[in-house]
């Protein structure tokens, strides 16, 4: 096996605490296995993006000691991919148009809850879009068995989801005319010959997802590791929105150490090439071939 993993960040803000956890679990499973540890910029969600977030991302990176093996990956350069994954899809009839406006679907949630105790996207739009223009163009998923998949996640152990009664069917196309997140991803997943996914606890749920996608689309299924999200005090996860500080550029080693003793690895280093050796040693024990 060529083992290639990756690390992929969305350029909404400078990396923080949390996203470092991310990128250290995947370049120590990479390094582990000896293998290619590659950056891709998640900047599909250009209204979401921050102009200068992605050269800030991957110059910390590099002050923290970790290199792409291969020059990043871009997301708003490869809208050709996700177009033909889309047409691959819609030949096959598994995507249709909504028309359903977020507060529509909002209400029909909640009168859905009331009923059958299930937050999923109802399938309004399954069989015509009622009179109403189309918005997003959705993904079907399988009724019944079919609608359940499991997976054995690295560190979480075995998960299973229902996405019929869970998720519904899912948005590839958004309403505002972008690409969704999960279509891009595993369209990028597969292209580069992902082998291992290694990301954040808080993307387990988008899993099952990536999963039946990869399926439609006839490419292999990686992988997956997904490790504990870092909360701030009050028990958010640390991201942009809950206010986490940049990382301080001027004291790597010790931010790496906090990471690394988040994935319960505790080492006492003096260098970042030492801190590496160290915790590589520690992962592939756990984690290695
Ligand atoms: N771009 C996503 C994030 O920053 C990560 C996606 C992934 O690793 O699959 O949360």
């Amino acid at each position: 096996m060529t083992y290639r993993g990756r690390f992929a960040p969305s350029p909404t803000g400078p990396l923080h605490a949390g996203s470092l956890v991310s990128a250290l679990a995947s370049f120590l499973d990479a390094r582990a296995h000896g293998g290619s540890w590659i950056v891709r910029i998640e900047d599909v969600d250009t209204p979401r993006t921050v102009p200068g977030a992605a050269d800030d991302i991957l110059a910390t990176l590099a002050h923290f000691g970790m290199h792409s093996d291969e020059p990043p990956v871009w997301q708003s350069e490869r809208g050709a991919a996700y177009a033909a994954a889309f047409e691959r899809l819609q030949q096959t009839g598994l995507i249709y148009p909504c028309g359903c406006t977020r507060r529509e679907i909002a209400d029909s949630l909640i009168h859905t809850h009331a009923r059958h105790a299930t937050l999923a996207y109802p399938g309004t739009c399954r069989d015509g879009l009622h009179g109403k223009p189309a918005r997003a163009w959705r993904l079907r998923v399988p009724d019944g068995d079919a609608a359940r998949i499991g997976f054995v996640d690295r560190w979480q152990g075995p998960q299973t989801q229902d996405l019929a009664t869970e998720v519904g069917d899912f948005a590839l196309k958004r309403a505002d005319g972008l690409w969704a997140y999960q279509l891009a991803v595993v369209v990028d997943d597969a292209d580069a010959a992902i082998t291992h996914v290694v990301r954040g606890a808080d993307l387990l749920d988008s899993t099952a997802r990536q999963i039946y996608l990869q399926q439609c689309l006839g490419v292999p299924t990686p992988a997956y590791l997904h490790v504990p999200v870092v909360n701030n005090a009050s028990g958010e996860k640390l991201s942009k929105q809950t206010g986490a500080a940049p990382l301080d550029r001027n004291a790597p080693l010790d931010a790496l150490v906090e990471a690394a003793r988040h994935l319960d690895i505790d080492v006492a280093a003096h260098s970042i090439d030492a801190f590496y050796s160290a915790t590589t040693a520690e992962w592939a024990k756990r984690f290695g071939r």
